[in-house]
C-alpha cells in the first residue's frame, strides 16, 4: 500500500484497537474506532465499584512486559508504572501454604524431594526456552506429568487445568503453558521474591492517555456503535455497517474475538470461517468483593480443595492498594481488601447460566474456608463481570489453527489475543499486535 493517508475503521477498542488507531494516526491516517460497549478497554476497561474506579477483571503487569512499557514512555505515563515485592499462596486441602519462593516449595509437607526437584528444575528449564516451535506441536498434560511426575502433576497442576478449560484440557499447546510459566517466572526481584507491577489508577490510566491521544491526533471513537457487518466489493473492502448505516473506508482493522468475524464479514473464504469456527473458548464469570478486611497476605492464591471449584483466586489490594489511591477524609467504607474470584468455564457449561447472586454466594463460602475469621459482614460490595471469549483454547500446532491475518479481501485485517500465540492474551501482547496490524494495512 502506497503510504497515502487512508481512511481506516478500527473495530474494536481494546489495548489493540486503540494501539492500532493510534500507530495509524501517527502516520496520518484518518481513523474511526467503533466500540460496542459503553466504554473503551474490552476486557482491561473498568467500572465503577461503588466509588473506587476498578477493572472489571484483574491485570498484573510482569517485568518481561517491554511493549508495554514502551508505550507508557510513548504516553508519557510511565511514572505511573509501580512494582511491589508480591506474595503467593497455595490453599491444598483446606490449610493455606506460603508458595512461590524455594523455602516454601522445599517445606511443603506435601510432597517428596524428587517431586520438589523435578519441579524446580522444569520451572528453570521452562525459564531458558526462546523458541516454542517445537512445544506447539506437544500437548501440555503429557509435558508436565513427563517433567513432574504424576504426583507433582496432580497435585500442583492438574485443578489448575480442570477449573479452566474443563473438556478442554486434555488440549492445550504445552508452548501456551510454557510462555506463562516463563512470564511470571521471569519477574522476580530476586530468587526468593516476586516482583509484580500494577498502573497508578489501574488500566484505565493506559486506556484513557491513548484515548486521549486518538482524540487529539482527530481521530474519532464511538461507543456504543457495534459494527454489524463489514461490506466488500470485488474483493475489496468498501464499509463497514454500523445502526444500519453503511459508513466507506479504504480499509478495515477488526480486533474483536475472532469467533464473532464470521458474523461480520460473511465474504471470508470458507476455509478461514472454519479454521475461526474450529478454536474453541472459555468464557469467564468474574466475582469482585469489596471487603472490610483483607483476606490474605497474597496477590495470587492457587487452591486445589475439593470443595472449592476454582483453580485460585486474586487478591488485588495485595498488589495495588486501591485504597490508598482512592482514600478520602471522612469516607468509612473504603475497603482493605479487594478480591477477585474467577470462574473460567466453556460457555456451553451448565453453570455458566447461574444468575450472578449464586456465584456471590459460593465465593464468600470459598472465603470462610480460606479465612475462618472471613464472614458475609465483611463484604462490603460485590460485582460481577461476564466476558464470553475471555480465553481461547490454544491447543497443539495452534500456529497452524490461525487463519491468516491478511484476509482475501483487500483491504481488510483481523487479529485478536490468539494471534500473539504462544503468550497467553496479555495487555502487553495486544498493545504490540495493535501496532502492527496498523503496519500491515
Ligand atoms: C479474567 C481476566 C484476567 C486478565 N488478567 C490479565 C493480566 O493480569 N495482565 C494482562 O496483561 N492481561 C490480562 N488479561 C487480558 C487482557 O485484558 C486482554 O489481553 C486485553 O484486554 C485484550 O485486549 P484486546 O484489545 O486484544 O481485546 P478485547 O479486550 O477483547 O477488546 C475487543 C473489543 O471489541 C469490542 N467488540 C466486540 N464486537 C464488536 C463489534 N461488533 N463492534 C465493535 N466493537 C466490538 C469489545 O466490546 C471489546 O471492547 C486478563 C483478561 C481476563 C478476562
Amino acid at each position: 500500500m502506497s503510504n497515502k493517508p487512508k481512511k481506516i475503521a478500527v473495530i474494536g477498542s481494546g489495548p489493540m484497537g486503540l494501539a492500532c488507531a493510534y500507530e495509524l494516526l501517527k502516520n496520518n491516517h484518518q481513523v474511526d474506532v467503533y466500540e460496542r460497549d459503553d466504554r473503551v478497554g474490552g476486557m482491561s476497561a473498568s467500572f465503577d465499584f461503588e466509588g473506587i474506579k476498578i477493572e472489571r477483571y484483574y491485570h498484573f503487569i510482569c517485568l518481561p512486559d517491554t511493549p508495554l512499557f514502551e508505550l507508557l514512555k510513548e504516553l508519557n505515563i510511565d511514572d505511573k508504572l509501580c512494582w511491589r515485592d508480591t506474595k503467593m499462596g497455595f490453599f491444598y486441602n483446606g490449610v493455606l501454604y506460603k508458595w512461590g519462593a524455594p523455602i516454601h516449595l522445599l517445606t511443603f509437607p506435601q510432597l517428596d524431594l524428587i517431586s520438589k526437584l523435578r519441579y524446580a528444575l522444569h520451572i528453570f528449564y521452562t525459564k531458558s526456552i526462546n523458541n516454542w516451535d517445537s512445544l506447539d506441536k506437544v500437548n501440555a498434560i503429557p509435558w508436565l506429568k513427563k517433567w513432574v511426575g504424576e504426583k507433582a502433576y496432580s497435585m500442583l497442576w492438574d485443578y489448575l487445568f480442570e477449573y479452566k478449560f474443563y473438556e478442554h484440557k486434555e488440549n492445550i499447546s504445552a508452548a501456551w503453558i510454557g510462555t506463562r510459566i516463563k512470564r511470571v517466572a521471569k519477574s522476580r526481584k530476586n530468587v526468593f521474591t516476586e516482583k509484580l507491577g500494577y498502573l497508578k489508577g489501574g488500566s484505565d490510566t493506559l486506556l484513557s492517555a491513548l484515548e486521549k491521544r486518538v482524540l487529539a491526533l482527530h481521530g474519532n471513537i464511538y461507543l456504543s456503535a457495534g459494527v454489524e457487518s463489514v461490506t466488500s466489493v470485488n474483493n475489496q473492502v468498501e464499509a463497514v455497517v454500523v445502526n444500519g448505516e453503511k459508513r466507506c473506508y479504504d480499509g478495515v482493522v477488526s480486533t474483536i474475538p475472532l469467533p464473532f468475524v464470521p458474523r461480520l464479514v460473511p465474504e471470508l473464504p470458507t476455509e478461514t470461517i472454519a479454521k475461526i469456527n474450529g478454536i474453541a473458548n472459555c468464557g469467564v464469570v468474574c466475582v469482585v468483593l469489596r471487603l472490610r478486611h483483607a483476606l490474605t497476605e497474597n496477590f495470587w492464591l492457587n487452591i486445589n480443595d475439593p470443595e472449592m471449584e476454582i483453580p485460585g483466586l486474586i487478591e488485588y489490594s495485595n498488589l495495588n492498594p486501591v485504597r490508598e489511591e482512592n482514600d478520602k477524609p471522612n469516607t468509612t467504607t473504603i475497603p482493605e481488601g479487594i478480591v477477585y474470584v474467577p470462574f473460567y468455564m466453556p460457555k456451553t457449561h451448565p453453570k455458566y447460566t447461574k444468575d450472578n447472586a449464586s456465584f456471590i454466594e459460593e465465593v464468600q463460602g470459598y472465603l470462610n474456608r480460606i479465612n475462618p475469621d472471613f464472614s458475609k459482614d465483611w463484604v462490603l460490595a460485590a460485582h460481577v463481570s461476564r466476558y464470553e471469549f475471555a480465553q481461547p483454547i490454544c491447543s497443539p500446532n495452534f500456529y497452524q489453527q490461525l487463519p491468516p491475518i491478511q484476509t482475501n479481501i483487500q483491504g481488510f485485517v483481523m487479529a485478536d489475543t490468539c494471534y500473539y500465540y504462544p503468550e497467553d492474551r496479555g495487555i502487553s501482547e495486544s498493545v504490540k499486535m495493535g501496532k502492527q496490524l496498523a503496519q500491515l494495512i
